[in-house]
């Protein structure tokens, strides 16, 4: 990697990294990656499987190939296995501002769940407060979000995949600290 050789056509990134999306089912994990990658859609339909998209992006003068993996619509049957964690570079742990729940099963289920299947001990994590659109309806506020963020030794963000505000961002932030890693850049 890295070269200008043009036989990379196929392979024309510096880095590749797997991120994840994990949190309840209703936060918005697939609206924030089709929001990400085109356009939201209202009509986000929860096919029942493991999803992943791909998604080439350059930042800090880098091109990054992003395999962006999507639990869609397994989250409350629990049978997320360890293959869904392996290797991962980047994880994006996602709560609905709006819904109390979904926020308190991060540090209850969902972070715990990381800390079992990670294989990679420095992979970076972000939290993510979705629905920030519905701010008459918020229910988490962003202090809380931070607190948590420093709890569980993760970045920290809101946004809303239906505004589409920080949604660049959020993937942004989590490539450019993975980038910092020296660990999570040797394949
Ligand atoms: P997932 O189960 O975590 O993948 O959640 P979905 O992406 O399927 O979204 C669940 C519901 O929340 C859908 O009805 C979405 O349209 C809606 N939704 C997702 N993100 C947002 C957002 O940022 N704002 C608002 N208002 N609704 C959203
Ligand atoms: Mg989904």
């Amino acid at each position: 990697m890295g070269s200008s050789s043009e036989q990379q056509s196929n392979e024309n990134y510096d880095f590749s990294f797997k991120i994840l999306l994990i949190g309840d089912s209703g936060v918005g994990k697939s609206s924030l990656l089709i929001s990400f990658i085109s356009a939201y859609s209202a009509h986000s339909a929860p096919t029942i499987g493991v999803d992943f998209k791909i998604h080439l992006l350059t930042v800090g003068g880098k091109r990054l190939k992003l395999t962006i993996w999507d639990t869609a619509g397994q989250e409350r049957f629990r049978t997320l296995t360890s293959s869904y964690y392996r290797g991962a570079h980047g994880i994006i742990l996602v709560y609905d501002v709006t819904q109390r729940e979904t926020f308190t099963n991060l540090s209850d289920v969902w972070a715990k769940e990381v800390e079992l299947y990670s294989t990679n001990q420095d992979c970076v994590k972000i939290l993510v407060g979705n629905k920030v659109d519905l701010e008459s309806k918020r229910a988490v506020s962003k202090e809380e979000g931070i607190e948590l963020a420093k709890e569980l030794g993760c970045m920290f963000i809101e946004c809303s995949a239906k505004t589409r505000q920080n949604v660049q961002q959020c993937f942004e932030d989590l490539a450019l600290k993975i980038m910092e890693v020296p660990s999570l850049l040797e394949d």
